[in-house]
């Protein structure tokens, strides 16, 4: 059986006729550049994501880099953030020309550990940390209740990167549940195809419930001009495409029941290495869903504590489990080999820190196929063959 990492074909199929069409009338409408349809998307959004506001964006590291650039960050300023993660996170900071300092992360939940966060700022006496990028790593929120209350206590805005959870849901202390983006002061999203909600090529969308921050990205995404050809400050062309908000405005639609989806089969596979001893005997680690329980206790519909871009496990022989893997037909991926801190880009620019628990994540994690319309039998076949590795 062949099993790839993400099927996006499987997702197209009963969308198509509607995508065609969709895309059609923004051909014909000669619109080609903002308009109608980025906008609807942006109202959807903000709504979706309890944001008083939405600014569409041509990427998820566009959204990050705008936000910096609307905060000012530049030369001699600091960005706190996790080194587990993405590139984007670190290269937008860098392209403001600041530089990153990394907090190491909860082994638990793979997010940055707001206890390491709060040794990294006391220490800041001279206030050269400018921001901080929280991501809310595989489409779970970071602890963003300790994020913000460091936040105001030294006075620093919170950039959330949520390009990978879009929708996800995070339990404030008063029981209220907080959707991720709508908790910093903004929100950074992705459009990538292997997002949860993902376009047909590049897209991205910040949102905030700052309206005067809100009012600053939506100006420098547009080269900082206000009005026309007038610019007061630098910005650049950051917008997002119409084909790209009207897909996405389709696919919208549809975007809870793919979480649950993903949450489901998250049990599936949660279920089905239970049963195995690899579990019992510490050979894998099964991803934990941090916030599950209280949104199992919680008395309220739908709480997205997890939406599972990835499922990701802890194993042990990883590299050669990838190998056996991908020989079987099964697609899987390392998210990521390498830390930010371990980039050969950053050799010449900080020194290299101490990160363990980072460090161990990046050598020992696997990211197994989740998607959507993923079947039973399929996710069968994925356990059996890692029984089968094992076993050898
Ligand atoms: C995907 C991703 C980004 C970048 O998004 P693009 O749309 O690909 O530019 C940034 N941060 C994280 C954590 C991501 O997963």
């Amino acid at each position: 059986m062949k099993i790839p990492l993400l099927d996006l074909g499987s997702q197209l199929t009963p969308l198509r006729d509607e995508i065609i069409e969709a895309v059609t009338n923004v051909i014909d409408s000669t619109t080609y550049i903002q308009g109608p349809e980025v906008l609807a998307l942006e109202n959807e959004v903000a709504e979706y994501c309890n944001a008083a506001c939405a600014i569409g964006v041509s990427s998820g590291t566009d959204a990050l880099l705008v936000s910096l650039m609307a905060l000012g960050i530049g030369p001699g300023d600091r960005v706190l953030t996790t080194s587990y993660s993405f590139f984007a996170t670190m290269g937008v900071i860098l392209r403001c020309g600041a530089t990153p300092v990394f907090a190491d992360i909860d082994p638990t939940s793979f997010n940055i550990d707001p206890s390491a966060m709060a040794v990294i700022l006391e220490k800041d006496t001279k206030k050269t940390i400018k921001a901080i990028i929280p991501v809310h790593l595989y489409g779970q929120c970071a602890d963003m209740g300790e994020i913000m209350a460091l936040s105001k206590k030294h006075d620093i805005p919170v950039i959330e990167d949520a390009a990978q959870a879009i929708g996800a849901d995070y339990p404030s202390a008063s029981g209220e549940w907080l959707r991720s983006g709508s908790i910093g002061l903004a929100g950074c999203f992705s459009f990538f195809p292997s997002k949860n909600l993902g376009g047909i090529g590049d897209g991205g969308m910040v949102v905030s419930n700052n309206i005067e921050f809100g009012e600053r990205i939506r100006k420098l995404r547009n080269h900082g001009a206000e009005p026309k050809y007038y610019h007061a400050e630098i910005g650049g062309n950051f917008r997002l495409d119409p084909i790209q908000a009207t897909v996405l405005r389709i696919k919208l639609k549809h975007l809870e029941k793919w979480h649950a989806a993903r949450r489901s089969n998250a049990k599936t596979y949660n279920d089905l290495l239970s049963k195995t001893s690899l579990v019992s005997d510490d050979i894998i680690t099964l991803p934990t869903a941090v916030y599950q329980d209280q949104a199992e206790q919680s008395a309220a519909p739908t709480i997205n504590h997890h939406i599972y871009n990835q499922y990701v496990l802890t194993v042990d022989k990883r590299d050669d489990l990838v190998s056996f893997l991908k020989s079987k037909d099964i697609g899987c991926e390392i998210y990521y080999p390498l830390c930010l801190h371990e980039q050969e880009c950053l050799a010449n620019i900080i020194e290299k820190p101490v990160l363990t628990h980072s460090e161990s994540a990046a050598r020992s994690t696997i990211a197994l196929p989740i998607y959507p319309e993923l079947t039973f039998e399929m996710q069968n076949y994925v356990v059996d063959t890692i029984i089968t590795f094992y076993k050898d």
